[in-house]
């Protein structure tokens, strides 16, 4: 990235940087000069430590992490290069939805975390998720989580200083992919949840927006809590809940018509006063907005000054997911947006890894600095660069838990991107589910919230 764009960067978000950075995890994050352009020996070698010294923290300092380990008869010790990563004992993403409710729910938590835990008071003698998660925040701890189909959650502890280091490492990871187009004298309208109203993972990663732009507005500016969530989800236990869910059902067509309303009235005062723009957020909400343009016959010229940065997945309706380049075609032909400012970036709630497109060709790019991206078959064995799996990771951001994770997604690692010079290991632009996994994903999420049918 150019020096000057990186300056500028670190001075918007200096509140997300130590002013003692010391430990190598922190050094991969702060002191390199990109997260996706660096030499290869020097980007291995920062990974390498900082991965090793992440695994060495929490088996430290993790009591039912250092058990697996031992388990498994390995220790810090038996990492002395890359090729040793293949024996740091992995969790199944399963692990972290497999949680107890009330004050269990609380212990659980506690229990997952490597880094000492501040005093926590959750009143009442049964707790809902959703009063423990603000125990949890009111001591310094974010809980954020995520829900498949079946309205089973993932929930993920973090400390202020993995939540730090987290949304620094997505503002680096997008603005480096978008350094070409990125001025902080811009207007982002975020087509997620607004992240100062919930803790769905999806909309509380995107709150550093607020620090890249001069204004930021929400799609979806209720408080949505893991309750209206699971309702939502269609997950209701008592009549109570089917009343709300139907009363819900009814409200969200309003709520859909008045959010692409809005949004459509904010494309035409930006554009009649030159600013410059982002879309942030779940495809298939621009969708909507874009065919309402359609019908109503409008386009827009932003060109150079627009661009989208899509998340959250590709369904648009049930099954079917919405062809990516199509998707790309239909910005540039409705707004003007020319496709090199329109990526996508993958993520996922139990990890501080964000992978982006590259402009040129759209592959998404692994951070290279501090993040180990690993594919696996199913029996746990990595395969080949080129050949499909199970994706799976070690991420060294992951202070407050153990982020050495085996994930529910199918994709492809290749060695290199085959259409950008950039270093570092490509994923292939589409994410998809492994066929037998409950469907997540975040876009499925909203869609469920927004109930649009
Ligand atoms: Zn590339």
């Amino acid at each position: 990235m150019h020096e000057d764009v990186m300056e500028k960067l670190n001075e918007r978000l200096k509140d997300y940087i130590p002013t003692n950075i010391s430990t190598p995890v922190e050094k991969a994050l702060y002191t390199t000069e990109s997260m996706f352009g660096m030499d290869k020996k020097q980007a291995d070698e920062i990974r390498f430590k900082a991965v090793k010294y992440a695994f060495k923290h929490h088996y430290e300092n993790n009591k039912f992490y250092k058990n697996i380990c031992k388990e498994n008869g390995i220790g810090p010790d038996d990492i002395k290069s890359e090729e040793d990563f293949v024996k740091i004992p992995l969790l199944p993403h399963r692990f972290f939805k497999d949680y107890p409710s009330g004050r269990d729910f609380a212990i659980w938590l506690t229990n997952l975390m490597s880094t000492e835990i501040p005093k926590i008071v959750i009143k009442g003698k049964n707790p809902s998720y959703d009063d423990v998660i603000d125990a949890f925040q009111q001591a310094g701890i974010t809980v954020c989580f995520s829900s498949g189909t079946t309205g089973k959650f993932t929930f993920i502890p973090r400390d202020e200083k993995t939540y730090k280091m987290g949304q620094y490492a997505i503002a680096r990871c997008a603005v480096e992919m978008l350094s070409h187009w990125w001025d902080y004298n811009s207007n982002a309208y975020l087509l997620f949840p607004n992240p100062k109203k919930t803790n769905i993972y999806v909309g509380k990663v995107t709150n550093v927006l607020y620090d890249l732009v001069k204004d930021v507005r929400v799609a979806i500016d209720r408080k949505i809590t893991t309750d209206i969530l699971r309702i939502s989800m269609g997950i209701t236990f008592n009549f109570k809940e089917r009343m709300m869910s139907k009363i819900a059902k009814s409200a969200t067509k309003r709520m859909n018509e008045g959010m692409v309303k809005n949004i459509v009235k904010w494309v035409e005062e930006m554009d009649k006063n030159k600013e410059r723009i982002i879309f942030a957020g779940a495809p298939f909400i621009l969708n909507m907005v874009m065919d309402r343009l359609i019908e109503e016959g409008k386009k827009f010229d932003f060109g150079e000054r627009g661009a989208v940065l899509t998340g959250g997945g590709w369904k648009v309706y049930e099954d079917k997911r919405m062809p990516v380049e199509e998707f790309r075609r239909k910005v540039e032909d409705t707004f003007g947006i020319p496709p090199e400012n329109c990526l996508d970036l993958y993520a996922m709630v139990e990890a501080n890894g964000f992978m982006v497109h590259c402009p040129e060709g759209h592959y998404l790019h692994v951070p290279t600095t501090y993040f180990h991206p690993m594919v696996l078959d199913e029996n746990g064995e990595q395969v080949d660069y080129g050949e499909e799996g199970r994706f799976a990771f070690l991420d060294s951001l992951a202070t407050s838990y153990p982020g050495f994770i085996i994930t529910g997604d199918k994709v492809r690692l290749l060695d290199s991107c085959p259409s950008c010079n950039r270093n570092g290991v490509v994923l292939e632009p589409e994410v998809e589910r492994i066929r037998g996994e409950e469907g997540r994903g975040c876009a499925e999420e909203m869609r469920r919230i927004l109930l649009e049918e």
